[in-house]
Parts: C-alpha cells; structure tokens; sequence
C-alpha cells in the first residue's frame, strides 16, 4: 500500500503510521501457539524437500506450487473397488491398478492457495532458540535465535507493543542500545522511541513492511521521547508526527530541526549500518544541513514514506553465512541527481486514466500476487519456524549468496519493492 503513488501512498501512511493500523489482537506474548505450531510443522516437513514431493510440485516450475498442499490432487482419489456381491468370488478378477490421475490445470486452479509464510510467522510468539543468525534476504528471509529489546532502557522506550516485534538479531539490539545512550550522551536527545524491529522469528509480516524480515532493520521515531515512562495504552496510541510541510516536499520547520538531524547522522555513522531510509524531502533537508563532512550523507537513501520515523538497517553479520547481502550504496553523497530524480517523481502530475474502449469488453480476471509460501523462502526457514527450542552447535554450510543489483535510480512505486532500498 505504500506503492501507490505518491499522494495517495503519503496519505495512507499517514493513517498507519497515526492510527498504529487496524492491529489484530493478539493472544499474549512468549508463546507458540497449538494451531500454529502443527501447520508450521506441517507446513515445515513439506516445504524443503520439493524433489521428493510426488505429483505436480515435480511437474510446476513455479517454486510456489511447490507448496504444502502439492499432494493434493493425488492424495484424494478414491482407491481402486470391486463388487464382492455381483458374481461369485472364483470369477472376480483381480482389481486393475488404477493409475493416480494426471491433475488437470483445473484441478490445479482448485488446489488450495499455500499457507501465506506471514500467517505462519505471524503467528509464532516466541523466537527460534537455535544459534543467532540472519538467513535469505531482507524481504524474503527470516531470523533464528533473536533476542528483544526491551521496552524500556535508559534511553529508548519501544512502541506499539501489541505488535510483538520488537525482535532482533543481538548484533541490531546491542547496537540499538548503544545508539540511544549516545544520541541522549553526545546529541542532548531525550532518547529513541523505537517502532518495528522483526517478529520472534523474523520473516513476513501480516502487516506492512516488505522487509524487516531478517531482524536486521529498525524503525526509529522522528519524535522525541517524553521524559516520562509512555502507558502500554499510549505507546499503542500515540501518534508519530510528520516531518513534511503540508506541501510535501519540504520538512516542516516547526517540527525539524538540530535533533532529527543530528540522530540520523549518528546512525549512519555506525559501521554496522549500511543504510538509513528517509523520505526524499527529509534527505533534501539532510543535504543542505550536511556540512563539509558529506560521507554519512551516502547511506541515507531517500525512499517513499518515512517521515515519521528512519529505517536504520545493518549488514549481515559475520554469523550468518546465508544472509543475503545487500547491493552497495553508490559512493556520493546521493544529495545530486539521485534526488533530482526523486523529486521528478514526486512532482510528476498523476498518470491519465486510460480512455475506455468503444465497445465494452469483459474485464479480464485480474489474479493477484499470491503472498509468499514458506516455499519461498530459504529452506532453512522452516526449520527455524518448527523449531522447539533446541540448541544448535553448528551451522549449515554456507549457500553462495550473490549480492542483488545495486540501484540508484527511482523507481516507481510498485517496481520499488525488490530494490536494495526497500523498506
Ligand atoms: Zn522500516
């Protein structure tokens, strides 16, 4: 939804980011519940393994039919019967084999849907207690052994607490904490209020966000934090506060200034960061206040949304082998062309609607994307989401993992979900 064009894109993110979305309640946290643990387990045990998957999971090339539900076509024709009653028992023949029918694309149409990866990520309450380690990709992955941060710390507090995702790998947390001591130490700001991290595992979520998959990116507020102690009930509730001017391409001088400034450029001065995500209007304003020192200008990647709160994201950490690095940042400070493209696109008046033919056609079915399957996701993902909480002494070997293609230009809205800079 944040794919929309601009107008319309900034509209309902402001809804979200205001309303804290249209929330599913939870049950509590710290607990994989029943139903979900046996699909997950289900969904698990047959998810890795499409070369031993009979039927149309060999015949699709499309990895998501490779799905727990690719035997079931196969699996639900009655078996072979003889009428013992019609003649006497030396004349019946033995009953022919009845060969499995080959499905047909309707009963592949009819095939349920694979289970969304998000149903099952979304529903697990407490993370995979197996070696920390990030595995696949930003927006196509998920998290094992992740630890929480904790609500409150001496300089943060989190928000949005029903969500349960405030999860990351323990290189993101540990670093987190350190970000908000020294933005309260050395920036004079009264501390972090902290949005999205990850879900206890990681992986997609039934709810905003193409990325945060890994437990290796954070929402940071713009907004300050109060000096008091926020109810559960406020940090569901409190409304973030925009950054923009009400022409949305400016940031708003009433509510931007020295702080929001110096907070960004701390993240982005952190090695372990790779990227820090803000709107094109918040990077304009970066830029002309970035001083003679430009380098962490770099990593602030301008990107749809993100005026109530920055996207700070790490690489992969040296402990996992199969997290899926990201393109490298081009080497300017981004604050040239990149944005004069930016603001090309922001400007850009909507696109015409397309005249309607003379004679009036059937509308042709338009099928949507289906979400992604755990099929979609790297194999080691299942076990992370069926683990019990073993501990792990080793991990897997390594998958050669190539580096998606960096990007500079932007894109529109919705081709903008698979690029480097995706939220
Ligand atoms: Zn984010």
């Amino acid at each position: 939804m944040r794919f929309c064009g601009t107008n319309f894109g900034l509209l309902v993110t402001a809804i979200f980011a205001a309303t804290g979305s249209a929330w599913a309640a939870e049950s509590p946290p710290f607990f994989f519940s029943d139903t979900a643990a046996k699909a997950a387990a289900a969904a698990a045990a047959a998810a890795p393994a499409p070369t031993a998957a009979p039927g149309p999971a060999s015949t699709t090339t499309n990895a998501t039919a490779n799905s727990v539900d690719a035997d079931a076509p196969t699996g639900d024709a009655a078996p072979p019967t003889v009428d013992v009653n019609s003649k006497p028992k030396s004349e019946i023949a033995p009953a022919k084999a009845v060969k499995p029918a080959t499905p047909t694309s309707e009963d592949k149409a009819k095939a349920p849907a694979p289970i969304a990866a998000k149903k099952l990520f979304g529903a697990v309450k407490a993370p995979a207690s197996i070696k920390a380690r990030a595995i696949g990709a930003y927006s196509r992955g998920c998290l094992a052994g992740a630890t929480a941060l904790p609500i409150d710390g001496p300089a943060w507090q989190a928000m949005r607490l029903s969500r349960n995702r405030n999860w990351g790998h323990p290189k993101l947390v540990a670093l987190l904490e350190k970000y908000a001591s020294e933005v309260k130490q050395k920036d004079r700001w009264p501390g972090l209020l902290v949005g999205d991290i990850s879900q206890p595992r990681g992986g997609p979520m039934l709810t905003g966000h193409a990325s945060h998959q890994l437990g290796l990116d954070a929402d940071i507020w713009f907004t300050p934090m109060p000096s008091r102690r926020l109810s559960n009930s406020e940090r569901e509730n409190l409304a973030a506060t925009s950054m923009l001017a009400s022409d949305n391409l400016s940031v708003n001088k009433k509510v931007w200034g020295e702080g929001q400034i110096n907070i960004v450029r701390r993240a982005a001065s952190y090695p372990e960061v790779e990227r820090v995500l803000v709107h094109p209007a918040i990077k304009k304003a970066l830029c002309e206040a970035g001083g003679t020192d430009r380098k962490w200008l770099s990593k602030v990647r301008p990107y749809w949304g993100h005026f109530y709160h920055f996207h700070v994201r790490i690489g992969c950490p040296a402990d996992s082998p199969t997290c899926t690095k990201q393109a490298p940042i081009p080497g300017d400070d981004g604050c040239g062309k990149e944005l004069d493209d930016w603001f090309k696109l922001l400007t850009a008046p909507p696109p015409k609607p397309k005249p309607k033919p003379q004679v009036a056609q059937p509308a042709k079915p338009v099928k949507p994307k289906p979400p992604l399957s755990l099929a979609d996701l790297p194999a080691e993902c299942s076990t992370v989401l069926a683990s019990d909480g073993r501990i792990e002494t080793a991990s897997p070997p390594p998958a050669a993992v190539k580096p998606a293609k960096a990007t500079t230009k932007p894109r529109k809205p919705a081709e903008h979900k698979a690029t480097a800079d995706a939220q």
